[in-house]
């Protein structure tokens, strides 16, 4: 089988080092396996997205020296196959609408007994006919996951991570997570494991943050029958007080980097010095 990675960054900043690091591993996979590296814009977030960042995403990668397998894939042009994956997961009762606002939530998890970091069931059991007249009286609304209820169906899940084998994945431990958000029809763990399937994708490269929920992306991946790829999560990139990179944090984005004279292989060295060889997988 040949390699197929990505790199899938939202446009809502300029590219910083953490994301060269995810772009590189994943473009340098590909390269040694002889495979493609594909680049997809993440930009369903309507409010934080910009064109100008997916153009400077673009650019930055460019001069990196990276090339990507056809066309730009971006998110915001397939949202009705998002709403039919989220159809397919309606017709097997695995969801319930979540009125709460954040505040609420805060508030909940801040509570005696309420802090175990998940989402704390409020809606989860709210009277259906109470759900429906507020969905019909216009009231936004989430739909959340019956995690518990999800993983009864698929049982056992694991996933395989460079350099640790197989890894058994708990989605429970994560709670009842939001599969389309209130101002979207979709939501991040949604549309990244719709498309990695849809894109082919055979091994994921990103960074490590997004390994605690990479066991939701492995659920819905049983639920709707697609593959599951591997996956390769990096360490973080930290700046010099131990912080992780940010896209608020401007002296780390390529293109400050590049302005103040950085090179593409000078990239690569800060970063295989930071977090080891970004080319072995
Ligand atoms: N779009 C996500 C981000 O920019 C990354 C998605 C992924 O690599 O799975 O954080």
């Amino acid at each position: 089988m040949s390699i197929v990675t990505r790199f899938a960054p939202s446009p809502t900043g300029y590219l910083h080092l953490g994301h060269a690091a995810s772009a590189l591993t994943g473009f340098a996979a590909a390269r040694a396996g002889q495979g493609d590296f594909l680049l997809r814009i993440e930009d369903i977030d309507a409010g934080r997205c910009r064109p100008a960042f997916t153009e400077a995403i673009i650019e930055d990668l460019t001069w990196l020296g990276l090339v990507w397998r056809g066309e730009v894939r971006r998110q915001s042009d397939h949202l009705a196959d998002y709403a039919a994956a989220l159809d397919r997961l309606a017709a097997m009762d695995l969801f319930y609408p979540c009125f709460c606002t954040r505040a609420e939530i805060a508030a909940a998890m801040s509570a005696p007994h309420g802090g175990d970091g998940r989402y704390p069931g409020t809606c989860r059991t709210l009277d259906p006919a109470i759900a429906t007249a507020r969905i019909a009286q216009g009231d936004a609304y989430a739909l959340r996951l019956r995690t518990d209820r999800a993983v009864r169906r698929t049982g056992a899940l694991r996933f395989h991570e460079a350099g640790e084998g197989w890894i058994s994945a708990d989605p429970a431990a994560l709670g009842d997570v939001v599969l389309a958000r209130k101002d979207a029809l979709c939501s991040y763990h949604l549309c990244v494991t719709h498309d990695d399937a849809a894109q082919g994708v055979t091994l994921v490269t990103r960074g490590q943050d997004l390994r605690a929920v990479t066991p939701i992306h492995v659920l819905l991946q049983h639920l709707l029958g697609w593959p599951t790829p591997a996956y390769a999560h990096h360490p973080l990139l930290t700046d010099h007080s131990g912080r992780r990179l940010a896209k608020r944090d401007r002296a780390a984005t390529l293109r400050e980097m590049r302005q103040a004279g950085a090179t593409p292989a000078g990239i690569v060295k800060i970063i295989s010095c930071r977090i080891g060889d970004i080319t072995s997988l």
